[in-house]
């Protein structure tokens, strides 16, 4: 054994941390090498397996329990995902270093996407609060509760650029634009990570999915991607870069076929650029069964082909899918494959599990105790409440109907999801206990005094979808028996907040849709109720953007909640009373039609953009719909309002490598403290390749008291100002820029700047 079988030392939870400060990076390497000096062919390749555990798929086919057990207890199973608690990681574990003949422990992973049981907002909404300190808080809280449950390791942040609402998995990401993305994977990471992966509160995280998922063509889950190396480049690569700067432990590569080449088999992303250009030592894992799955995408004739293709391309670890096992010594045998390549690939996996301590001690993360007492804390609950006030976006709010006035008496709360606590918690919800989210109507009836009435009728059923592997969904399309019930009791309230929108398992993987409207019971019901009450605030719910025009037309206000996670309730109380003024903003364009898709802020202008709307027919336009979204990337209001003054640049040209100081004065002008998200884009408009027509390229959460004025400060410099051109060069181009600084990516100050 070359681990002391210590077990949790549960007297002092921090103690993992200060033994692990005490052993260096070139201690690590030596002991590796003493340790792989041991081991066999087999055993290396055996660390290089990832089995799922027996109670929980996340995708298809598994071998049967003995099958994996007797590999375990022979030390051919590096890692374990699905595996969910103190007392089963520990037994998994205990089979792994009790009985395989060098004991190496196993690290245990999880899908701890936005919480294990305490859940924050969906990473979607949760980006919407364009706070990193709440995205990082969040994180840590999934961390330690994950940890306290036995994991090592979470398969998360995914920051997969995304642009079309219909792939069910947007509600997973941070959204439309690579820099907003880049700094939310980094602030997931710091809060999975911590500064010590070998505290007993912290997880390794990772980087998912390299590359280009996200673009799976027309939003279709698993579907081909095509992407130019222009936009692979400028949009898709940037957060991985910066995931992978930041120290991410791991990355985990894709289903995708990326321009002809599966991701899992792609030499250019994971050796060339991944491993090599950036410098990323830490390991890659496949994504579930994604090796095998070269077959089928007709690259691999067979599962030894996969298996070449992968360790050759980079992949390190290959989850649930057998190619590895079954497949690499024979490869080595052969002279196919280099045993070097293996010995690379048992190198990063066993690092890992010296940096998360799990030689020191590999039960360091079983203590029941802890699984006992560190979820679900009333610290872990103000996180996600506070995190889930943050992220909700006033979308419109006629006549100041919000925040709700101190004089009503009746407030009915209606719709499908009023009364919901299950779909708060959002899809890809690790251990949160089904029906645990605080409903908007227990929300409200905590918010409120014993003088105001709160009435219910739930009006219409939603579309529901079940979280099980099989996947049903029922789609309610055409009963509309409750509508005439509700419309009694929104009648006689003085406000009506409707909840509708989407269930949370409408998205998430696997769920994409074509149709992502409203339906029509849902419509018919806001319909019936915003003619005989006007005073109705809807309360949207869901897990992608949505096409509302006709809510956006007619309702007096929309609050858009997302899937809020555990607190939900009470957050949506916060903002609708007026204890928090809402500041979150759109990191996702909002359609009018479907049929926009893909549809982003940061587009091309086209040789026939739309500013010659309207002379002729033949400009880039629909015929049948504006161009523009319904609500802008970056877009929400708050209860106040601010204005911008004074957008100063410190000097009008520079040259290329100097820094350029961008100011502006924000003023709250209305009677209420807020939080307002100060934006900055540029555009640069000529270039050697095509420049977007906007770019975020830095942005500030400031709080200003009502009628106070801030100067916000930007820089500017050649990260913020350069691009990858041609041949996927990073150039910092001189010529023409312009500068826009305001609260959304549509409503903006502008100036003009040169760089020489
Ligand atoms: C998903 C990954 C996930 C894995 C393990 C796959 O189907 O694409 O994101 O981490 O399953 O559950």
């Amino acid at each position: 054994m070359i681990f002391s079988n210590t077990s949790c030392n549960e007297a002092n939870p921090m103690s993992g941390k200060i033994d692990s400060k005490m052993i260096t990076n070139a201690e690590i390497d030596k002991k590796i090498v003493e340790l792989m000096a041991k081991m066999t062919l087999e055993e290396k390749v055996g660390q290089m397996v990832q089995y799922s555990g027996f109670g929980e798929l996340t995708g298809p086919g598994a071998k049967d329990n003995d099958f994996k057990i007797n590999k375990i207890k022979a030390g051919l199973a590096g890692s374990m995902l699905n595996v969910t608690t103190a007392k089963q990681t520990r037994e998994f574990q205990e089979l792994a270093v009790n009985n395989s003949r060098l004991g190496i422990p196993m690290i245990f992973a999880y899908d701890v996407i936005h919480g294990y049981k305490t859940m924050m907002p969906i990473p979607l909404g949760e980006t919407a609060s364009w706070d990193m300190d709440v995205l990082e808080a969040g994180a840590a809280v999934a961390a330690k509760e994950a940890a306290a449950y036995g994991l090592h390791w979470t398969f998360a942040p995914m920051m997969d650029m995304m642009r079309d609402a219909r792939w069910g998995r947007v509600m997973e990401g941070a959204g439309e634009d690579p820099y907003l993305n880049s700094k939310a994977a980094v602030a997931r990471i710091n809060g999975f990570q911590g500064d010590d992966l070998s505290a007993n509160y912290t997880v390794a995280a990772c980087a998912k999915h390299f590359a280009g998922y996200g673009f799976a063509d027309a939003g279709r889950e698993y579907n081909t991607t095509e992407i130019t190396e222009h936009t692979l480049h400028n949009m898709v690569l940037p957060p991985f870069k910066a995931a992978a700067e930041a120290g991410v432990a791991t990355f985990m590569n894709g289903f995708n076929d990326l321009n002809g080449i599966p991701v899992t088999a792609s030499t250019y992303l994971q050796r060339d650029l991944l491993k090599e250009e950036w410098g990323f030592d830490g390991l890659i894992v496949s994504d579930w069964a994604s090796i095998a799955e070269l077959v089928g995408h007709g690259i691999a004739k067979d599962e030894r082909q996969a298996a070449e293709l992968a360790i050759k391309a980079g992949s390190d670890m290959d989850m649930e899918g057998y190619a590895y096992e079954d497949n690499l010594g024979a490869l080595v045998e052969e002279g196919k494959i280099d045993e070097a390549l293996i010995d690379d690939a048992c190198r990063r996996i066993l690092k890992l599990k010296f940096q998360l301590g799990l030689f020191d001690d590999p039960y360091k993360y079983c203590s029941e105790e802890r699984q006992k007492n560190d979820v679900l804390s009333p610290e872990n609950l103000a996180i996600a409440r506070d995190a889930a006030r943050k992220s909700i976006v006033l979308l419109k709010n006629e006549d100041n109907l919000l925040p709700i006035k101190n004089d009503v008496k009746t407030i009915a709360v209606i719709g499908p999801f009023a009364n919901d606590k299950n779909s708060p918690l959002g899809n890809w919800r690790a251990k949160a206990d089904p029906n645990s989210a605080v409903s908007l109507l227990e929300g409200i009836k905590n918010a409120v005094g014993e003088n105001v009435k709160v009435t219910y009728a739930k009006g219409v059923n939603a579309t529901t979808g079940r979280r099980e592997f099989v996947f049903e969904l029922n789609v309610n399309k055409t009963d509309f028996s409750g509508i005439e019930e509700a419309v009694a009791v929104a009648k006689n309230a003085d406000i009506v907040l409707l909840a509708i929108g989407e269930d949370c398992f409408q998205s998430g993987e696997g769920r994409s849709q074509v149709d992502i409207n409203l339906t029509a019971p849902q419509q018919a019901l806001f319909d019936a109720i915003q003619k005989v009450n006007k005073n109705t605030a809807v309360i949207l719910s869901n897990g992608r953007p949505m096409p509302i025009p006709a809510l956006a037309e007619n309702a007096t206000a929309i609050v858009e909640t997302w899937h809020l996670g555990s607190e939900s309730g009470n957050a949506i109380a916060d903002v609708l009373f007026g204890k928090y003024n809402p500041s979150g903003k759109l990191p996702m364009s909002f359609p009018r039609h479907g049929g926009q898709m893909p549809l982003y802020y940061n587009r091309k202008s086209t040789g026939r953009p739309d500013s010659r709307g309207g002379e002729v027919v033949f400009w880039s336009h629909y015929t049948d719909e504006k161009n523009t979204a319904l609500y802008p990337f970056g877009y929400g209001l708050s209860y106040t309002t601010f204005e911008y003054r004074n957008l100063k640049l410190d000097k009008s040209s520079m040259e290329v490598g100097e820094t350029l100081t961008v100011s502006v004065d924000v003023i709250n002008n209305g009677s209420r403290d807020g939080h307002e998200v100060v934006q900055l884009y540029i555009r640069d408009l000529f270039g050697s390749v095509t420049r977007p027509v906007k770019e975020l390229k830095g942005f500030e959460k400031v709080l200003l008291k009502a009628g106070e004025t801030k100067t916000v400060t930007f820089k500017l410099t050649n990260a913020e100002l350069g691009f990858y051109g041609q041949g996927a060069k990073y150039v910092v181009e001189s010529g023409d820029f312009k500068i826009f600084v305001g609260g959304n990516s549509v409503d903006l100050m502008e100036a003009d700047f040169e760089l020489k």
